[in-house]
């Protein structure tokens, strides 16, 4: 078999870069180790930024985001029951989306399919070989038969657990990681949001987060610790918990049946260079962040747009200047996106400081509260620099 580039993993970075090269017409196959179905039940991000959608509407897959995305203004940061309002379309002109990204996955499985593009579910034995030369190949078993694809570039979109960043042999890879103590518990509950924008919330027993999917469904989040057993969670005592540090007079979290309940941990990776020979990276499997920023999605469509940019170029004038510069262009932004979420999560969480650092903190929040110009620098960060100049 033959394809211009292979695409290993269907989440959102390799469902939307196959999207980009199709349009462009440069011929793509995907290939996916779970089932579609655990793909597009998979609940994990849940904040678009404007270049983002912008992005699934030019691609042509925004029909449903456009109907069943909640578009927001801003977010609250609340403390000691005190609720500031960062306006970010006053701030910045630009608007955030509330929508899900299994909902992402799903309109863009669909677009694919309805290409007649290939799409390969349940593989399994992914390896990637001959990097170096002009024609990588992957191979892999599907339906119980062996498969070699030969490719003219492999892009590498299978996650931070997948194969691709392993295969660049040792020692060509800068990797910069750092392992949070803790992680956040998150639930989904079926029980309408009784905040219209998501809340930051600042406690003296960690941080937690109220967000939503849609008017009927929540999706909360508590800081525990990293090696915390879900088990010593029942739900009154999450419910508990989220009432106690998200606080406000008059006010309460809205409770409803919780229908799914985890524990992930937080990170910051980045592996550099996101390139080794044909073979390039994008997304969670060059880089990770902590989710306080909600940057995870957006960095790995922007990532692939870059990308799909480099690769068109390149096979349409044969210059590899785009994907020669591909790794930087797209470090750029990721090492921004890591200092946001850096910035967020520091200012949020219990980091184990005492009282010291809770007043470092609560400084920070009123800081932000006073000054306009570190209320606009928050906002910008959060709802994401224009995409123009590739930063
Ligand atoms: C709890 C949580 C909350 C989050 N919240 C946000 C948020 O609000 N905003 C935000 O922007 N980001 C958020 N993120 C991060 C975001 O979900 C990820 O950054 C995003 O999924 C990255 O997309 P990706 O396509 O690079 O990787 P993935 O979504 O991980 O997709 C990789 C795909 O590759 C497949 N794969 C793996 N190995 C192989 C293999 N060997 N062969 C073939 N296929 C393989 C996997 O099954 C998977 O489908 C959150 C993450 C978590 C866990």
């Amino acid at each position: 078999m033959r394809a211009q580039v292979g695409i290993v993993g269907a989440g959102p970075a390799g469902l939307t870069l196959a999207l980009l090269l199709e349009r462009a017409g440069i011929d793509c196959v995907v290939l996916e180790s779970r089932t579609r179905e655990y793909v597009e039940k998979r609940v994990r991000a849940g904040l678009l930024e404007q270049n983002t959608v912008d992005l699934l509407h030019e691609l042509g897959v925004g029909e449903r985001l456009a109907r069943e995305g909640l578009e927001h203004r801003g977010i609250f940061l609340r403390h000691r029951g005190h609720t500031q309002h960062i306006d970010m379309a006053e701030l910045t002109g630009r608007h955030i989306t509330i929508y899900g990204q299994q909902e992402v996955v799903k309109d863009l499985i669909a677009a694919r399919l309805d290409l007649g593009a290939p799409l390969h579910f349940e593989v399994s034995e992914v390896a990637i070989h001959d990097l170096e030369g002009e024609r990588p190949r992957i191979t892999y078993t599907h339906a119980g038969s062996e498969h070699e694809l030969a490719c003219d570039a492999i892009a590498g979109c299978d996650g931070f657990h997948g194969v691709c960043r392993p295969s660049i042999p040792l020692g060509l890879l800068t990797e910069h990681e750092s392992v949070y103590d803790f992680g956040w518990l998150g639930i989904l509950a079926e029980a309408a949001p009784t905040t219209d924008e998501l809340i930051y919330g600042w406690h003296e027993n960690g941080f937690a987060l109220y967000s939503m999917r849609s008017p009927r469904i929540s999706r909360l989040y508590l800081q525990v610790p990293a090696d915390e057993d879900i088990e010593r969670w029942p739900d009154e005592r999450i419910w508990e918990e989220l009432q106690t540090r998200l606080a406000a007079e008059g006010w309460s979290v809205g409770e409803g049946p919780i229908f799914e309940k985890g524990i992930a941990p937080l990170r910051s990776f980045v592996a550099e260079p996101m390139q080794h020979g044909r073979l390039f990276l994008a997304g969670d499997a060059a880089h990770i962040v902590p989710p306080t920023g909600a940057k995870g999605l957006n960095l790995a469509v922007n990532d692939v747009r870059l990308l799909a940019a480099a690769l068109v170029d390149w096979f349409r004038t044969g210059s590899s200047a785009g994907l020669d510069g591909y790794s930087t262009a797209a470090l750029r932004r990721v090492w921004r996106a890591q200092d946001f979420s850096n910035y967020m999560t520091q200012l949020l969480h219990d980091l184990g400081g005492g009282e010291f650092q809770q007043g470092l903190q609560l400084a920070r929040l009123e800081y932000l509260e006073r000054s306009e110009a570190a209320a606009r620098s928050l906002a910008e960060n959060y709802v994401g620099l224009p995409a123009a100049g590739d930063f």
